[in-house]
């Protein structure tokens, strides 16, 4: 890039101790459900990554010990010389591209339950589990602490060996040994580990000179550390000791990688903090203190604020985990001057929640992530058409999107048809309501290529119905249709209707987002889905001057959302706008305009005033337009030749992610031999039994 554009800044090679990454785009390490189970598909994943221009790509934390089994989390593993080939995958796959490999070297204190190994955890002192099991580390001896630093040192070797560029010491997330001994809530030692920050840096400061000593010379040392935990005076706080902490170790690493800890508070949702950077006042001072280069993070997709950051000397480095995962070529589209073309993150944390589920990684707005290694998928390409074909797409919601972006890209001719005026589907509803509105970027990134695309024909306001269909005469159909709410009480707790509601309106989600200032107290939301939307629904309504009852058979407000990292927050946000939760209650009946509630537990039955009631049980697939399709199919028998498919929410409903990557499996096997397709379906990687 020349010097004279606006982000040629960013392509500015930066020094990192003995290595030089070729510019500013540094994804930091990050967890992806891949780890030491799956190194091939995690190679694969992050080279991609490196494909897209990153200049430094990292893993996630890295086990260093059988001590600090993080199991059934999937994260890295570099035990011992074992380890190595399967992580020299990833550095190979990283270096073919011309970037750095960076690796979280971890040890995980009481953050391990030790699971898979049964060794007692380790802590500075004797700790709780970090995870709801009934279990405690104990306090680390001298000789642990020796212990500790040995294993450190040989996995820094080890790492070196496996290619990798950049190696860690880790004290963030409250998920690290070393930050374990920084923080003085749980550091109460009173040996020279405990007491003064002095004292308690004092294990940090020995890691950083022993890894520098190590391999110092042929590899960069980077800190990653929290410099603030969020908890006011009751944590580490960046004005404070996390600064202090800066200037006593200020020249040791080669690299501060700093953010806010814990990780629901580093990787916070776009629902709870829409800010893009939102980190950037907590780290903004570390640069003041050091004279080594500084990465941070706060989901940065915009070129502009980076440049901008570089350019006021607030990073040297462009720090991203999920901006990465959304768009793994953000850095070449900078370059290429194509920035209308970034996908950009969402905040939604489906991300997250793969690795909080120990499966692959998976994101809202990239389909392919995850899936490079098993099926091939890369971001930017697709294979192109087998033959010239006419296909359409009925329905706009992100699967119907996606699919026919992907269509198109393929090089087929699309036509797209929406019964509404604007494209979008469930999307649309649900980013309109409170704290979701960046959710609607996966509409607009794909409405946006369907416009630079000459091969798709739009159709909006156009329902269509099987004689549409068939005066059209295409050959390649793709349902989108989407699914509806159901509004009888069927659900996760029962299978009949509720009966006795005839004096109580009941509503769906929409229908009351749509009569949101005709609503009739008392009113009741009835969550038995326990995802996501019940809660945003009581949030916005609450929000908006509707007092609600929230009823629940789940024992806290949407569960789901503890793996996005958003339940104690969703929580609070209801009880804080006076929400009465009444959980580990399923609904009876209707009796008038009271509903009866009954316990999950006892079966005791109480009764709450109500009326209007909305339900959030479960959909049903709107699929009658495919079902009639079928039906003449069948009856045209062999003589047919039709390519029907149903896909996203009509064909079972999930997350919009699961609609997203509905809409592009089907574009990718389309005119794809079942034999292809099936192979993709049974790949996994099955360890060698030596
Ligand atoms: P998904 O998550 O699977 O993409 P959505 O519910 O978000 O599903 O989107 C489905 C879209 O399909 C909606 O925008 C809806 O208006 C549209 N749709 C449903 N039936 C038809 C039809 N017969 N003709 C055209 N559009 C339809
Ligand atoms: Fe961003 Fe959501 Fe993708 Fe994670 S899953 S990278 S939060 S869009």
């Amino acid at each position: 890039m020349k010097k004279n554009q606006p982000y040629s800044v960013l392509f500015d090679p930066v020094k990192i101790g003995p290595v030089t990454t070729k510019n500013r785009f540094y994804q930091v390490p990050h967890c992806c459900g891949m780890g030491h189970l799956r190194p091939q598909a995690h190679a694969a994943m992050r080279g991609v990554k490196a494909k897209g221009g990153w200049g430094v790509v990292s893993t996630e934390e890295a086990e260093i010990h059988p001590s600090s089994d993080l199991a059934p989390y999937v994260e890295q593993r570099i035990w011992d010389k074992r380890d190595i080939p399967a992580l020299r995958l990833m550095t190979e796959a990283v270096h073919e591209h011309g970037a750095l490999a960076a690796i979280e070297l971890t040890h995980s204190g009481h953050n391990a339950i030790n699971l898979y190994s049964r060794i007692p955890a380790m802590s500075p002192v004797d700790y709780p589990i970090n995870f709801l099991y009934p279990k405690q580390a104990r306090k680390m001896s001298k000789k642990d602490i020796a212990d500790f630093r040995r294993w450190h040192r040989n996995a820094a070797l080890n790492a070196r060996e496996a290619g990798f560029d950049i190696v860690y010491v880790y004290a963030g997330h409250g998920m690290s040994v070393a930050q374990q001994f920084i923080l003085p809530n749980m550091n109460t030692r009173s040996d020279e580990y405990g007491g003064s920050l002095e004292n308690r840096i004092r294990l940090t400061r020995e890691l950083l000179e022993e890894t520098v000593e190590a391999i110092g010379d042929s590899c960069g040392v980077a800190f990653r550390f929290a410099v603030d935990e969020l908890k006011g005076k009751d944590g580490m706080q960046f004005q404070e000791e996390g600064k202090a902490v800066v200037e006593l170790l200020a020249e040791h690493p080669d690299l501060w990688d700093v953010n806010v800890s814990d990780w629901a508070n580093d990787s916070k949702t776009s629902r709870f903090e829409p800010n893009e950077g939102y980190q950037l006042p907590y780290v903004e001072f570390v640069k003041g203190l050091t004279t080594k280069p500084v990465v941070g993070v706060g989901r940065l997709t915009s070129p502009d604020l980076m440049a901008s950051l570089v350019k006021k000397g607030v990073l040297d480095l462009i720090g991203s985990a999920r901006p990465s995962i959304a768009d793994p070529y953000i850095p070449n589209k900078i370059k290429a001057g194509k920035i209308d073309q970034i996908k950009e993150c969402i905040g939604c944390n489906i991300c997250v929640s793969s690795d909080n589920f120990s499966v692959p990684i998976r994101c809202t707005q990239n389909p392919t992530m995850g899936e490079e290694w098993r099926r091939g998928w890369d971001p930017e390409t697709i294979k192109p058409k087998i033959t010239d074909q006419q296909v359409l797409v009925v329905g706009s919601g992100p699967a119907g999107l996606e699919c026919s972006v992907q269509m198109a890209r393929r090089g087929y001719h699309v036509i797209l048809a929406e019964s509404k005026k604007e494209l979008g589907g469930r999307v649309l509803f649900e980013s309109g309501l409170k704290g979701l509105s960046a959710w609607k970027r996966v509409v607009d990134n794909r409405v946006y290529e369907i416009q630079q695309k000459n091969n798709i024909e739009l159709y909006k306001d156009s329902e269509l119905s099987l004689s549409h269909i068939n005066e059209l005469g295409v050959d390649n159909i793709f349902l989108a249709t989407g699914s509806s709410w159901r509004v009888d009480g069927v659900g996760r707790s029962s299978r009949e209707p509720i009966k006795g509601l005839d004096k109580i309106t009941v509503l769906s989600p929409e229908d009351a987002i749509k009569n949101i200032n005709k609503l009739e107290g008392p009113i009741v939301i009835y969550d038995d889905e326990q995802g996501y939307l019940a809660g945003v629904l009581a949030d916005h309504l609450s929000a908006n001057g509707c007092n609600i009852n929230f009823v629940t058979p789940a024992s806290v407000v949407s569960p789901w959302t503890d793996s996005t990292l958003e339940q104690a927050r969703v929580q609070r946000a209801l009880l804080k706008q006076g929400v009465e939760i009444i959980c580990n209650k399923t609904i009876a009946n209707g009796d008038g305009q009271s509903l009866v509630t009954q316990c999950v537990f006892t079966g005791n039955k109480t009764t709450i005033d109500c009326k209007t009631i909305i339900m959030v049980t479960e959909r049903i697939p709107n699929c009658s337009l495919y079902d009639e399709l079928i039906k003449q199919e069948e009856v045209l028998g062999e003589s047919s030749t039709k390519h029907i498919k149903l896909i996203g929410d009509a064909e079972a409903p999930g997350l919009i992610a699961d609609s997203i990557f509905s809409g592009h499996l089907a574009a990718e096997n389309f005119e794809t031999p079942e034999i292809e397709i099936e192979r993709a379906i049974y790949m996994r990687e099955i360890p060698s039994l030596k």
